[in-house]
């Protein structure tokens, strides 16, 4: 008798279909494979929120009663595979529930296997996923965060990709032929996808990850008040004033101390502090009060409070002063004013060298302008054509190509 247990830990809404098929694929293959399985996700509330991290599991056992036992848990404490289709995510994952911060592979059981989407180096994402008290196994598909499912982005093949994946890790709960039957019945379901999961099979990269490696800082939490702490009845206090900064020359809002959200960003503003003509429009426009307000007059975007849902790249006046760059190329969440008012070439040096960062790849929140859609289409067009989205189930997709 054995059970294997995955999580899927995704971005509320930008990946809440990819994770679905990918929960559903899973279950589908186990079937095919002569295995019991099922799929549930985590929460009711937060995968409704843009970017929230959010989580489904699914549970492929040998037989009914396996699968019945570990059903009877609310939800996985220790998972074999832990599933993550953003690799931004590899910095912890933070959400409603968890009151802090719940490193990538926590769940992960010793010798289990973080399975990721990215293009970074193994190295690279070790400096972002915490450490562990066990070695596991870092298994990499070679491909960006998918957004596959939502529908202005490109279908890319991330669901079938995974399910190959997971039929090279625990070949005794789901077979390459398993998966490809089901991948053939599903409705999303076509022979390029099955070539595509039978690829990521054979591409698949692992290495183990020792006890001494990854990230040493300790991840952030604090005490939530016990029940008999709290106050009676229902109040909302106000926010109270902010602090003022260096002589009262610059301000520093009050911000939520618990819930920190920059978990939630999958990039952050990186701001030309040189070219700010000091509008104020990014200070009041953000939607979490991200911005401190600096001695000179510039502002300062805060990245312990950031969600990265790029407002202040939108609004701001000034081509280029506020950029949206992809989280994963980052190392810390140090004030970027400061960094400027201490060596501004060298700010500028760096600067340059994130806003030019190629390699983590493009992300985007969107269209930035009228028409960008169709643009964007015209030369996929002209580049041959692309299926724009076929995977989300229900949907008549193939008649999605152009
Ligand atoms: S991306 Fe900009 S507007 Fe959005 S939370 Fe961060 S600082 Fe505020
Ligand atoms: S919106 Fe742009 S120009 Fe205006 S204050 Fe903010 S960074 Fe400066």
């Amino acid at each position: 008798m054995a059970a294997l247990i995955c999580e899927i830990v995704y971005r509320g809404i930008f990946q809440k279909n990819l994770a679905s098929r990918i929960a559903r694929g899973i279950v589908l293959s186990a079937r095919k494979s002569g295995r019991w399985g099922i799929a549930f996700g985590r929460y009711g509330d937060s995968p409704q929120r843009n970017g929230i991290p959010a989580k489904d599991f699914a549970i492929v056992a040998d037989s009914k009663e396996e699968l019945e036992q570990n059903m009877a848990r609310y939800e996985p404490k220790h998972v074999d595979v832990t599933i993550c289709v953003d690799d931004t995510l590899s910095k912890g994952v933070e959400s409603w529930a968890w009151y802090g911060l719940q490193p990538i592979n926590r769940l992960t059981v010793p010798n289990g296997t973080v399975l990721m989407t990215s293009l970074q180096r193994f190295d690279d994402l070790l400096q972002d996923i915490h450490k562990k008290d066990a070695p596991y196994q870092l298994s990499l598909i070679r491909a960006k965060a998918s957004f596959s499912g939502l529908w202005v982005y490109k279908e890319d093949h991330t669901e079938v990709r995974i399910l190959g994946a997971l039929a090279k890790i625990a070949p005794a709960f789901l077979t390459l032929d398993g998966v490809c039957g089901a991948i053939k019945e599903m409705e999303w379901g076509s022979d390029l996808k099955v070539e595509s999961a039978k690829k990521a099979y054979a591409r698949l990269e692992t290495r183990e990850v020792k006890l001494t490696e990854g990230n040493a800082e300790v991840p952030f939490s604090f005490e939530m008040p016990k029940w008999w702490e709290m106050r009676e009845g229902v109040t909302i206090p106000a926010i109270p004033l902010g602090k003022p900064k260096e002589a009262g020359k610059g301000y520093v809002p009050e911000r939520n101390p618990y819930f920190k959200k920059y978990t939630t960003r999958t990039m952050r503003p990186v701001v030309n502090f040189d070219t700010c003509v000091k509008c104020t429009l990014c200070w009041i426009q953000c939607p979490d009060s991200c911005f401190d307000v600096m001695p000179d007059g510039t502002y300062d975007a805060n990245m312990e409070s950031c969600c990265g849902c790029g407002v202040c790249e939108a609004v701001c006046p000034v081509e280029k002063c506020i950029t949206m760059v992809n989280e994963s190329v980052f190392e810390d969440n140090a004030s970027q004013w400061e960094m400027w008012r201490k060596d501004k070439d060298k700010y500028h040096v760096w600067m340059t060298e994130k806003i030019g960062d190629k390699k983590a790849t493009v992300r985007s929140h969107g269209f930035r302008f009228r028409g960008q859609y169709d643009e964007e289409l015209k030369s996929d067009l002209d580049a041959g054509g692309v299926e724009i989205t076929a995977g989300i189930p229900g949907e008549n997709a193939q008649h999605k190509t152009v």
